[in-house]
């Protein structure tokens, strides 16, 4: 009898998780982007979020866990990491009304494991002292000797980078994307180094007078005082590929495959989607929401219109390897 109870005793505090009022996340991403929502989600419904923050490893920390992970979710960006999510085999299809209406087809896995949130752009930071407004206009544009020894960027084996070589593959071709690797290589003004925000410091040293940057940067550059000057030496450009719009990419979320609180971690995944979470999660990074009828902030929208590149994101996710190799090709950092 005794131990038919306490059989019972811990079958029910086996399962007493899933009942538990509270959703767990492991993120890439930032508190202070977090914080915001998950405090709102919380308001909105008691369900409590529990954050991790990491830095590295999530798939391998999935992995490890296995069926007893506590993580219901997962935050990060760049399509990219999570395609390596799904791919490391730790997340589930998620089938809802509402995250298809919010999430445009784009944005979204065919099979559901992951979901945009919100974009970014790469677009081009350009000197307002030496490059007239309106004059880069593509991508394609970039490998024209015109801006010999004038571009700076990152490293091309950058997550960013990659993205963007995979788009060009796709509107191109391998023959093509490679040409253009090396155009782009010969009109570098220096090595690629530093992050973002550094090519912008560049441009305002006066070390070149174009760069490659995600949207969100102006924002954090013009809110930091020791970096206003570096924003306010540039204007921001959109380039669209010649057949096509502008890079984008996302962050977004996945449920895990061991998910302890599945029906917490699908509201909160409808909530991240719904146009008012959108926002919020939107205006914290300067980034864009893409639920229908949503709008970035006014300081965003102030950089100027454009139009997103339609290419599936999962398409530039099947192209990284083949862009990784040709970046490697042309020793594009070297
Ligand atoms: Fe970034």
């Amino acid at each position: 009898m005794f131990l038919r109870l306490t059989t019972a005793a811990v079958a029910l505090c086996a399962a007493l998780p899933a009942f538990a009022d509270e959703v767990n996340v492991y993120s890439y991403r930032q508190p202070e982007l977090i914080k915001p929502l998950t405090d709102a989600f919380t308001e909105e419904t008691g369900i409590k979020v529990n954050v991790a923050y990491l830095k590295k490893g999530m798939v391998e920390r999935l992995q490890a866990e296995g069926k007893r992970s506590p993580a219901d979710l997962v935050f990060t960006v760049d399509i990219s990491r999570l395609a390596a999510v799904v791919d490391g085999g730790v997340t589930q299809p998620v089938e809802s009304d509402v995250l298809t209406a919010n999430v445009p087809e784009i944005y979204r896995d065919p099979d559901g494991h992951w979901w945009g949130l919100t974009t970014r752009a790469r677009i081009v930071y350009a000197s307002k002292d030496a490059v007239a407004p309106g004059e880069v206009t593509t991508y394609e544009d970039l490998a024209d000797p015109k801006w010999k020894g004038r571009i700076c960027t990152r490293s091309g084996t950058h997550a960013y980078t990659v993205a963007l070589v995979s788009a060009v593959l796709e509107h191109h071709g391998e023959e093509y994307t490679k040409t253009w690797l090396e155009g782009v290589k010969a009109n570098l003004a220096r090595k690629p180094q530093g992050n973002d925000r550094a090519q912008v410091k560049a441009i305002w040293a006066g070390e070149c007078d174009i760069s490659l940057g995600n949207t969100y940067y102006m924002g954090k550059m013009l809110s930091d005082p020791k970096q206003k000057a570096w924003a306010d030496s540039v204007n921001v450009l959109f380039p669209t590929f010649e057949n096509g719009g502008t890079h984008v990419n996302i962050s977004g979320v996945a449920m895990t495959k061991a998910a302890p609180n599945r029906d917490n971690a699908l509201k909160m995944m409808e909530f991240l989607a719904s146009s008012k979470a959108q926002e919020v999660y939107a205006s914290a990074n300067y980034e864009y929401p893409i639920a229908p009828g949503t709008e970035a902030t006014e300081v965003v929208k102030g950089w100027g219109d454009f139009t997103a590149d339609d290419v599936n994101l999962m398409t530039l996710a099947g192209n990284r390897k083949a862009a990784l190799r040709l970046i490697e090709e042309v020793d594009f950092d070297g």
